[in-house]
């Protein structure tokens, strides 16, 4: 038994199913998670909102405290920008997901979010994943900027370890000697974690690649490998977004992904050991 024993596939065989709202994850249909890298203005968030949900996605994203790499870059609206992810996914019917930095935020994170997202930053901020292990609260683990697989699984086994089993687990790219992209995609990973863990498993090409023109391409290979879904940023006019608009698609760019993740299950393969 690997020391993640709470996480392993050998002490649960079957796939943990997360269920948000109408919404389910891992359940088999893939998840398409989108919204804007940063929530930035309510009308154009509800809007934007709205034509997601018509496009067919799932769940709304949005981040209201933003840990950028530079204290002079956008640091996100706090929890005025919670409270527009709130109404956004109300407006539009749809779950959101926003990221928790700071255990200080918990109370009004839980307030106006379905999903926490743990970021690549935090993943191994031990007292931060042992405090949302206190909730009864899905929590989505991004993996670390340069965590091996048996860290990132770790990390969940702290939030486990603590009670909270609904955790989803995020590959969001890792360092590597590559300067061309932000990061490299670990599609490894995607099958790796499937056949080590039952945690549902969400690619996000979009801090993968940095780069949009890359994202689809990158979102197809996650889910042919296995994932149970993609997050993507998506902003109305990327080229104005406050943060990671380099990276991020028009809502229009989405409607062909949406098809054939709808129409086409052998996109969506099985590893088995
Ligand atoms: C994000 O999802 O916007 C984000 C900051 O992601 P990561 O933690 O993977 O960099
Ligand atoms: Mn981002």
């Amino acid at each position: 038994m690997p020391n993640y024993k709470l996480v392993s596939r050998e002490s649960k065989v079957e796939n943990t199913v997360i269920r948000v709202g109408d919404c389910t994850i891992g359940g088999g249909a893939p998840v398409v998670i989108a919204g804007p890298c940063a929530v930035e203005e309510e009308e154009m968030m509800v809007k934007l909102a709205c034509k997601l949900k018509r496009l067919g996605v799932h769940i709304l994203r949005g981040g209201a405290y933003k840990p950028r790499t530079s204290p002079y870059s956008f640091q996100g609206l706090g929890v005025a920008g919670l409270r527009i992810l709130a109404d956004a996914g109300r407006a539009a019917g749809m779950p959101v997901i926003t990221e928790l930095t700071d255990a200080a935020h918990i109370s009004d994170v839980c307030r106006y979010t379905d999903i926490i997202q743990i970021g690549s930053r935090n993943m191994q901020n031990f007292g931060l994943l042992q405090e949302v292990g206190r909730l009864k609260f899905p929590v989505m683990l991004k993996r670390g900027l340069s965590a091996t697989l048996e860290e990132w699984l770790l990390a969940a086994e702290y939030i486990m370890a603590e009670g909270n089993r609904e955790v989803i687990l995020c590959e969001r790219g890792i360092r590597s000697f590559e300067t061309y992209t932000r990061n490299t995609f670990d599609i490894n990973a995607i099958p790796a974690v499937k056949l080590l863990s039952h945690l549902p498993l969400i690619a996000d090409p979009s801090h993968g690649t940095g780069r949009r023109e890359l994202v689809l391409p990158v979102a197809r290979a996650a889910m042919a490998a296995g994932a149970d879904g993609v997050m993507l940023e998506v902003h109305p006019n990327p080229d104005q977004a406050l943060s990671d608009g380099q990276q991020s698609l028009k809502p229009e760019e989405l409607v062909s992904f949406m098809g054939e993740l709808t129409n086409n299950t052998r996109l969506h393969t099985k590893a088995s050991a």
